[in-house]
This record gives structure tokens, C-alpha cells and sequence, in this order.
């Protein structure tokens, strides 16, 4: 099989003598839940520096708002949550990987409840929500539909106070630094200051996911794929790039951002329904309104064809005045546009959501490059399979942000005293970059941008065809050919030159998958083959790529 891309080994020209240098023992990129969960297993042992490219607050986590699932009260039971996991992922679920996350969920819960997030209760009781693909009601939540929000405010309460951990908000990480095949720390820069070294005996990398890298997404801003762009450029192996949840139900309104409408809403008996008022989503699967993720999306797609229209909508009617004391997050930022949720229908239509791809992690974080490690939705454990469980990556972040922490705990204490070989590569060594400039002309980004974002939209999206992913491949290629070869000084280049390598990677990947399988669907491959394709696409820099 051919090459995927060519990308070279920095963005950017530097030497790192010349630069001003931190020295820490862990770099954590982002600061989401996997982030901050992992810094706070680090300390007070380690001393630890947290990067985040924006404020700490900026990250899907945040934004994140239906619940955490968690299996803990009966009659549903940890094998129930693994079945129903297993069953989401289409058959190419690690399944020690689900054992392993979904049998932590309840210590998860009880461990953030005694760091101050507090969970919707009823009754006296947890108030556990259902999902669609979840057999049994499973999904905490917290302050109606800010569950990201509380538990992310939690974590972040915790970390602020730990003077092991040292936060670097509006701090940029450009690439990952490399001294023979292991990673160093990570090349930064910030608005006021330009770049910076973190060096760093070890680095975590949990920058989130690239919904930016679509026209229409839930993601906000900050998710543009830096940290799988520069883990590929560093030579670390990326897995499953074809596999891209889309989210049946994003708000549809020229103008305004494609706020998610959780799945819970329909869960509590919110239903899906046309322009006519008329539900619709029993013709398409047995569950109706609780079908999967990608079925509702398909269904939405397919329904939108039919009719010729741009959106349908969701009817919270059945809900009454409950929802906006259920919702008031939805309740909101519908508001904003004259909607009232417990009366208005909300349109609606689908838009990327979440990466299952990504930096190809084992159960403990690590990465195929030694020091590098990964948790949360930039990582590909194997949990998701094809299909991501709704609730269960918040889950996925927290415990394998632990599980990170903890194994570079373990090693770095063992480490100490050193062996001569380890300590000697422990120095930090001089690294450089010589990227000289492009001679040709001033580029429009945000041109390139849109154009990227709209192409994958369109050839990259919900249901692809070879034709149309051949096209998306050969552009990108072409748009690469002038964009690569610039050096930025700026996010908004380097972001650019991320989401154009990921974009060709994603592309080549649902090229080579020729079947049906989760949320990649093949118009021109409807089937699952089992035969085949029970298996994952790894893809690396200057290889060739491979199937496992
Ligand atoms: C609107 C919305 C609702 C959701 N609802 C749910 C839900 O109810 N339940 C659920 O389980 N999941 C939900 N998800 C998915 C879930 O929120 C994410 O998968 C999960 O929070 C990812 O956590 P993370 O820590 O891996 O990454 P994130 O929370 O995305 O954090 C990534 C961090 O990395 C930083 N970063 C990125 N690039 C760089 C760079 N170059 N330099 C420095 N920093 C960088 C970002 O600024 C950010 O702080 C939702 C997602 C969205 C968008």
C-alpha cells in the first residue's frame, strides 16, 4: 500500500539553546478531563507542567453535557455496561480495554464526588438518565446538562491548589522534541513571550479531539487535532483515522454555533420528528428515538434526502415544563433564539462530534514512542471499537488519565538512582531545526480553512464513497503543496498545517476500509466484512500502511 503523507519533522525552525528552557518531570498538553486527571495522579510525587493552548476551561469537557455512565446501581451491572459497549463497537473493541474502563467507572465516580463535583440527585438518590445503545438507565449527570462543566470545575479546583502542578494557560504546543525515537518534552509558545522548551522526562499528551476539522461540528474552537497532527510527525502510530462519531443533534441555525442537543433529551422522552410534526425514527430502526448514535445520524441524513429539507427537529412537548429545569443549558442557548424548548420544536441536524481514531495507546497510556503517552479522546485504546458508547468517553478520559499517571509514577520513581545509560539520556541535548521559508506568496488561511473544513464535510462525512474520498485526498494533497511548505508564526498556520495532515490521513484511511463497519459507512461498501476487516489501519510517518 502507498504512502498516506508526507509531513516533515517540525513546523517550525529552532534551536533550543537559543530558546527559553522549563525543566519539569511530566509535560501535560491540554486540559481537559484525561489532563487533569493525570496531573493529579502525578502529584504532589512529580512535579508537573500543564499546557493548554487557550484558558484552562477551554475544552470538550467542558462543553460536555449529557453524563458519565457508570454502572453503579443494580439492577444494572458492570457486564451489562461492557455488553453494551462491546455491541456499540461493531466487533473491534479491545476487550480487556472495556473490561478495564468500564469496571473503574464507579471508583471514578465516588473519587470525583470527594473532590466536590456533585451529581444530580432525586429522591435522595443518584438520579441515573438513560441513552440510546445503553440497556439499562447508566448516565450520571450534573446541574441538569452541565455535567462536564461540574466535573471539570472539580478537577480543576483540585489541581489549582497543588503547587506540584504548574498551569500554563494561552500556551501553544507547536511539536513534540525528539532525541533518538523518544520524546523530550514539547516545543510551546505563548502570545506574549513566543516559543518556549518544556523539557520533560516525560510527556502526556491530551489535546482532545479535531471536530474543528468539519464544517459543521459541536466542537469548540480548541479542538483542531494539534496533538495527534505532532504525535504523527514525531513517528508515533496513529490508529483507526476513518472512525468519526457525528452527532444526530446539533442545533441548526444560520448564524449560531452547533450547540449540542444531548442525547439524554431524547432518552427522557424527547422525540425526533419532520417539518410535519410526524416522528419518524421507527421507520428506520426497531428502537425508534433510542437507536444508536450513528443510526440516528443516518437516519436524519437519509430522512433530509428524501424530503429535500435542511433540518428536522426535536419535540421536547412530552416533557413539558420539566424541560427546561431538565435542560437549562439547551434551554439556553435555544432561548437566545426565541425558542422556548418546552414549547418550540428545536432544529436540528447532525455534526461531527467525536474522534475514535487517534495516538495508539496501550492500557497504561503508552505510546508507540518511548517517554510519550496518551489518554482521552486524542488516544485510540481500542475502547470504542468502530462506534463510540454515548457517556463513555468523559469515562475513557478519567481513567486512563489515571492509569498514565500512574505508570509514569512507577516509572520514574524506579528510575531513581538512574543507571549511567538512563541518566546520560537525561541531559538534554541540543535540538535544532533548519526549515527554511517558502519563497512563494502570502496565503488566505481562513480560505483554506473553510475550504478543508467544507470538503470533509462533504467528502469525509457522515456516509463516504471512494469517488468522493479519492477527491477529498487528491485536493488535500494539492492544498498541502503550498500550505506545508510555509513556516507560521502563528496557531491559526500551525493549526492549519495540522488539520490539513490529519484531513489526508482520515481520507486515505476510509479509502483503504472497504466496508462498512460503526460510524464508517461506505456508500459504495454497505456491508460489514467480518471476513476482512475485523481489523485496525495503523498508520505512521515515512511508513508504509499496516493492518492488525
Ligand atoms: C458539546 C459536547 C458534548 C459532549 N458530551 C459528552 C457527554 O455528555 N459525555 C461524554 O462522555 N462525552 C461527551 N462529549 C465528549 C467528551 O467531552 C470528550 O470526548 C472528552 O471530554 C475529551 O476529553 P479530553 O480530556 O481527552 O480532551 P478535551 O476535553 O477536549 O481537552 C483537550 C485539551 O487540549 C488542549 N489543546 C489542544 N491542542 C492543544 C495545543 N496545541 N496546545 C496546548 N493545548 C492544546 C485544549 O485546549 C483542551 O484543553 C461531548 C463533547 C462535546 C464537544
Amino acid at each position: 500500500m502507498r504512502r498516506h503523507a508526507q509531513v516533515r519533522r517540525y513546523l517550525v525552525a529552532f534551536d533550543t539553546d537559543r530558546l527559553p528552557q522549563v525543566f519539569t518531570d511530566v509535560a501535560v498538553i491540554g486540559s481537559g478531563v484525561a489532563a487533569l486527571r493525570a496531573a493529579l495522579e502525578m502529584a504532589p510525587a512529580l512535579h508537573v507542567t500543564v499546557l493548554t493552548k487557550s484558558r484552562l476551561t477551554e475544552s470538550n469537557s467542558y462543553y460536555a453535557q449529557g453524563g458519565i455512565a457508570a454502572a453503579i446501581a443494580p439492577p444494572d451491572t458492570v457486564q451489562g455496561h461492557m455488553a453494551d459497549t462491546l455491541a456499540t463497537g461493531c466487533g473491534i473493541c479491545d476487550e480487556a480495554v472495556v473490561r478495564q474502563v468500564v469496571t473503574a467507572a464507579p471508583d471514578c465516580i465516588r473519587e470525583l464526588i470527594q473532590w466536590g463535583a456533585q451529581f444530580d440527585t432525586s429522591g435522595g438518590r443518584m438520579d441515573i438518565g438513560r441513552e440510546g445503545g445503553h440497556s439499562a438507565p447508566r448516565i450520571l449527570h450534573a446541574r441538569g446538562d452541565e455535567t462536564g462543566k461540574e466535573i471539570t470545575s472539580a478537577l480543576i479546583r483540585r489541581a489549582t491548589g497543588r503547587s506540584e502542578i504548574d498551569i500554563r494557560e494561552e500556551t501553544f504546543a507547536i511539536d513534540l522534541l525528539t532525541v533518538g525515537g523518544a520524546v523530550a518534552g514539547v516545543l510551546a509558545w505563548q502570545p506574549a513571550h513566543g516559543m518556549l522548551v518544556v523539557r520533560a522526562r516525560r510527556t502526556v499528551l491530551a489535546t482532545g479531539g479535531l471536530g474543528r476539522i468539519y464544517r459543521e461540528t459541536t466542537n469548540p474552537e480548541v479542538a483542531t487535532g494539534d496533538g495527534l497532527a505532532m504525535a504523527y510527525r514525531a513517528g508515533a502510530v496513529l490508529a483507526d483515522m476513518e472512525f468519526v462519531q457525528f452527532h444526530p443533534t446539533a442545533l441548526y441555525i444560520a448564524g449560531a454555533s452547533r450547540h449540542l442537543i444531548s442525547e439524554t433529551v431524547r432518552g427522557e422522552g424527547g422525540r425526533l420528528v419532520d417539518k410535519a410534526g410526524r416522528p419518524f425514527m421507527h421507520e428506520y430502526h426497531p428502537q425508534g428515538d433510542l437507536a444508536p448514535r450513528d443510526v440516528v445520524s443516518r437516519a436524519i441524513v437519509s430522512h433530509l434526502r428524501r424530503s429535500g429539507e435542511t433540518h428536522v427537529f426535536l419535540d421536547l412537548a412530552p416533557l413539558g415544563h420539566e424541560a427546561r429545569k431538565r435542560f437549562p443549558g439547551i434551554a439556553k442557548a435555544c432561548a437566545q433564539f426565541g425558542i422556548d424548548i418546552a414549547r418550540d420544536r428545536i432544529p436540528v441536524r447532525p455534526a461531527a462530534h467525536y474522534m475514535i481514531g487517534g495516538v495508539k495507546a496501550d492500557r497504561a497510556g503508552r505510546t508507540s514512542l518511548e517517554r510519550l503517552y496518551a489518554c482521552g479522546e486524542v488516544s485510540s485504546t481500542g475502547l470504542h471499537g468502530a462506534n463510540r458508547l454515548g457517556s463513555n468517553s468523559l469515562l475513557e478520559g478519567l481513567v486512563y488519565g489515571r492509569e498514565a499517571g500512574r505508570r509514569i509514577v512507577e516509572e520514574l520513581s524506579a528510575a531513581v538512582p538512574a543507571s549511567a545509560a538512563a541518566a546520560a539520556r537525561e541531559v538534554p541535548e541540543r535540538i535544532r531545526s533548519d526549515v527554511t521559508r517558502s519563497t512563494r506568496g502570502e496565503l488566505n488561511l481562513p480560505d483554506v480553512r473553510n475550504s478543508l473544513r467544507s470538503l470533509m464535510w462533504r467528502n469525509v462525512g457522515i456516509v463516504r464513497g471512494a469517488e468522493d474520498l479519492a477527491e477529498a485526498d487528491a485536493l488535500i494533497e494539492f492544498w498541502q503543496s503550498y500550505v506545508l511548505d510555509k513556516v507560521f508564526d502563528q496557531p491559526a498556520g500551525w493549526e492549519l498545517q495540522n488539520m490539513l495532515a490529519l484531513g489526508r490521513l482520515m481520507a486515505h484511511a476510509a479509502l483503504v476500509r472497504t466496508e462498512t463497519r460503526g460510524v464508517h459507512v461506505r456508500s459504495d461498501w454497505p456491508e460489514r466484512d467480518d471476513e476482512h476487516w475485523r481489523r485496525h489501519i495503523l498508520m505512521a510517518r515515512d511508513q508504509e500502511l499496516r493492518l492488525e
